[in-house]
């Protein structure tokens, strides 16, 4: 064997493909770069002598210092970004120099005689279960800052390097053990290509950011992180869920082609998502966009969505000390309901905790955050900020048509609540002579079995119904929308899914209200026949999604959907009901897709 062939098959041999959960469709290739979202591991406990207390103390505060300019060099480069939102940065500016961490660290350097690390550690062990003992869920979680703020002066102290994902300045792939949806929405669009993780689903926020960015990233690797250094040269296929490492020269060519087929498909079907979506039959389907930052709202116009279906209003409460002012809350409302000029806006109140405030929080104080105060339950609790944010949906409703949209409903007595509070918001801005609109839409989010059973007592109490199908799923088989190890038996189309879609939907029409759908499942081509057989005429989705869905419903038959599900509706298992999607739409979805006919062993891997 030659030189060169003992070098061709040790190439060769080094490819290796991972298979995880394609979450945001596209193709990259590039170097890998491990993000290390941890800590400092190791620090040491040592006794300083009198007379080297102040240097000690000064070496503090320089780390302090060095923290601080880390700090505001991040809040200059990502203002005016896309993505630049910079509270979780300027909490944390407060944070370094505040008297409990700052103060009390000198403190103790002095009196305990000990070094800068260990006396930091101590003091942020003790100001974090301060914070975690706390009444008040969103100061409790708090303590997530102080202890991001204390590892950057920590690392600072011990000359390690941080690895900042806004400050990557080079055009890579992100390997992570996880990222948060925080972390994710902090991603810099020019630099990062791709991002691959161990954990994380389909239907996590993180991967529904991940679309929203558009950037090719499969998820619920498994231990990928184990299989990959920096640098290392990789392909991530989001189509097919895919991530190739180590490619041979073949390999990188034919991916090279398929990403600019794909790339070529992706504009063409843009072009025609600014016409209506309507079947062969003649019948209008609504397509509208998830947003979950207000930014987002351009991508959803120009993907030609006919609505805003869902807009996720937490993120703008993430990573803060403080809940945004009614005012900050309304402009950001008003600039998303007069970018839609006349289309209606579903603005959905916070849905704070569950996964949104919880992922990169190891120390969670809620034991089952899901089944938490999250959503409806949080806001009802602290009147004080969910006034606020009423205030600023009613105002912004003078300048368009807004919907309310109110999540994790499973009961009457919130919703009446709800319109109480609603009503004295109102009362009160007409007091203040400040312009609102009240005749707005009023409606839930369908995602608890409870609301099913009970829909059409709930039904009385609202103008529509918005199927939120990530929640529904998850709450009724019983699996962790995030979670990989049960991603397989996370399925859409499992009978009990499909009877209790069913239920919502007739009921709806029985009680003469609109019934939506803004979960995951209404972006995903498997299921469109089946929700168009359903009666579902708004469907709502990542903005992406949109052009794609509406090509597809230009080839489906209302009437014929409507067999088919009666159809599927007989049968009893999600397998075999996948298995007659893809018996009669399976090639048309392909086409929708630029992919070789799919097989139903391809999309199945993929966990839904
Ligand atoms: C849902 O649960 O389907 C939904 C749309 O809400 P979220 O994903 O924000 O929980
Ligand atoms: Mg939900």
């Amino acid at each position: 064997m030659t030189a060169k062939s003992t070098h061709k098959a040790i190439e060769e041999t080094k490819e290796r493909t991972f298979k995880g959960i394609g979450v945001s469709p596209g193709i990259c290739i590039g170097k890998a770069y491990r993000v290390d979202t941890g800590g400092v591991e190791v620090v040491k406990k040592y006794q300083i002598e009198d007379d080297g207390l102040v240097e000690e103390a000064n070496r503090f505060k320089t780390a302090v210092r060095k923290a601080g300019d880390e700090l505001q060099a991040l809040i200059d480069s990502s203002r005016n970004k896309f993505n630049g939102h910079t509270p979780i940065l300027e909490t944390h500016q407060v944070l370094l120099k505040d008297k409990m961490l700052y103060r009390r660290t000198l403190d103790t350097i002095e009196k305990e005689k000990i070094n800068a690390e260990w006396a930091l550690r101590k003091v942020t062990g003790i100001l974090k279960s301060m914070f975690q003992e706390l009444d008040d869920p969103y100061l409790r979680e708090r303590a997530v800052d102080v202890e991001q703020v204390s590892e950057r002066i920590l690392r600072n102290l011990v000359g390690v390097d941080a690895i900042n994902i806004s400050e990557i300045d080079r055009r890579v792939i992100l390997v992570a053990e996880e990222l948060s949806p925080a972390e994710t929405s902090e991603i810099n669009l020019e630099r990062i290509k791709g991002f691959i993780t161990d954990r994380g689903g389909m239907t996590s926020h993180t991967g529904i950011i991940a679309r929203t960015l558009e950037i090719p990233t499969v998820l619920g690797m498994g231990n990928i992180t184990r299989h990959i250094e920096n640098d290392d040269l990789i392909i991530v296929d989001g189509l097919q869920g895919l991530v190739i490492v180590h490619p041979r020269e073949q390999t990188i060519l034919k991916y090279e082609e398929r990403g600019y087929q794909y790339e070529q498909f992706k504009a063409e079907i843009i072009r025609d998502s600014f016409c209506e979506a309507q079947t062969v039959d003649g019948i209008d389907i609504k397509i509208m966009g998830n947003i979950e930052l207000p930014e987002e709202v351009v991508t959803v116009r120009d993907h030609g969505g006919d609505g805003i279906g869902l807009y996720r209003t937490e993120f703008q409460y993430m990573n803060r000390l403080k809940a945004p002012s009614e005012d900050e809350l309304f402009e950001k409302y008003r600039d998303v309901v007069e970018v839609m000029a006349g289309k209606p806006v579903t603005i959905r109140t916070l849905d704070i905790n569950g996964d949104k405030a919880m992922s990169g929080n190891p120390e969670s104080t809620e034991p089952n955050p899901a089944m938490g105060l999250r959503g409806i339950r949080f806001c009802l609790q602290r009147p004080d900020i969910f006034t606020s944010q009423l205030r600023a949906i009613l105002r912004a409703a003078a300048y368009g048509e807004v919907r309310l949209l109110l999540p994790m409903i499973s009961n009457c007595a919130e919703i009446k609540e709800t319109r109480r509070l609603l009503a004295e918001a109102a009362d009160a801005l007409k007091i203040e002579g400040t312009p609102f609109n009240l005749d707005i839409k009023i409606g839930i989010m369908v995602e608890v079995p409870a609301t099913v059973i009970m829909a059409d007592v709930i039904a009385e109490h609202v103008d529509f119904f918005s199927i939120g199908t990530n929640d529904l799923i998850q709450y009724t088989l019983a699996v962790d929308r995030g979670n990989p190890e049960v991603a397989h038996l996370y399925h859409p189309l499992h009978p009990a899914v499909l009877r209790m879609l069913e239920r919502v939907t007739k009921v709806a029409a029985e009680k003469k209200i609109e019934v939506y759908m803004c979960g995951e499942m209404a972006g995903d081509l498997v299921y469109v026949p089946i929700l168009l057989g359903l009666g579902l005429n708004e469907l709502s989705m990542s903005p992406q999604a949109i052009p794609m869905v509406k090509c597809f419903i230009r080839t489906l038959n209302l009437e014929e959907a409507r067999e088919f599900l009666q159809d599927i509706l007989s049968v009893h298992s999600a397998g075999e009901i996948r298995q007659m999607v893809y018996h009669r739409y399976g090639d048309r979805m392909a086409r929708m897709m630029a992919e070789p006919p799919l097989t139903q062993q391809t999309r199945e891997t993929q966990s839904i």
